[in-house]
């Protein structure tokens, strides 16, 4: 068997009993962090779980409810006297400032004890990520906007990856946070076993047309919009309604686990 727990499945603003994104994927036999919100360390911790016991860490985009738990997590993998080293997939934009804040918050790689193996993201290209789990991903468009705004002209910046996880004879996706559903149309071109999709920037309504027909065997909705929280029990009837060729539909709270 088996999971993810969804350790933080909040928005990105602090909302009420819920955590930054960040879960837990447990997949032929290894162990998985999926994005590093904050508080990380703490929900791993109260579910007994070392961070020594991470094969590796996956950071699909530098936005702070995706990343800063990384800090407080390889501060506790140096306390815990963690000695075997620790893949970490991330985009290539965030390598240089990673060591650059490890360096400033006194955890350079010298003193932690083990190697942080810190491998970009390669469209095209899938990745080892641990023993039997591979993972490809997908660009999306959700950092664009924000492209726009900030340094038009810097296309080797503001990426944003989803992922596709294989494992065991599994197919799992997860989405990332997305411009819009249509993002997911090359990953969603053949059947999964999880689809895990965050609703923080867009409505239900276009993802649920978007799903139509698609092969889904789970479909995770995490990352609710501030709007959706507390709304839970109505968005599940809508998705029932909507997407009844769906086997399960699942929409969790921090801490909740879906077995596969
Ligand atoms: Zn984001």
């Amino acid at each position: 068997m088996h999971s993810i727990i969804f350790l933080g499945t909040g928005p990105g603003v602090p909302a009420p009993g819920r955590g930054s994104s960040s879960s837990l994927l447990e997949l032929a036999s290894a162990k998985i962090l999926v994005d590093a919100g904050e508080p990380c360390s703490l929900h791993l911790r109260d579910r007994g779980i070392r961070i020594s016991d991470l094969d590796a860490v996956l950071i699909t985009h530098g936005h702070s409810d995706h990343t800063a738990g990384l800090f407080m997590l390889l501060q506790s993998a140096w306390l815990e006297s963690r000695q075997r080293p620790l893949p970490i997939y991330l985009p290539q934009e965030l390598i240089e400032p990673l060591k650059a804040w490890l360096n400033a918050v006194y955890l350079p790689e010298k003193l932690l004890g083990f190697s942080l193996l810190l491998h970009p993201w390669t469209l095209g290209k899938s990745a080892k990520v641990a023993s039997g789990v591979e993972v490809e991903v997908f660009a999306t468009t959700h950092l664009d906007g924000l492209r726009q705004i900030i340094e038009p002209e810097a296309m080797h910046r503001f990426k944003t990856f989803g992922l596709i996880i294989h494992g065991n004879g599994h197919r799992v996706i997860y989405s990332s946070d997305l411009g819009a559903p249509q993002d997911l149309k090359c990953a969603l071109s053949s059947r999964c076993d999880v689809l895990v999709c965050e609703l923080a920037h867009f409505l239900p309504s276009a993802l649920f047309s978007f799903l139509q027909g698609r092969e889904i065997g789970t479909l995770v909705l995490n990352h609710l919009s501030p709007k959706l929280t507390g709304q839970e029990k109505e968005l599940a009837i809508q998705v029932r309604r909507e997407l009844p060729h769906v086997g399960r539909i699942f929409i969790p709270h921090d801490g909740e686990s879906l077995e596969f």
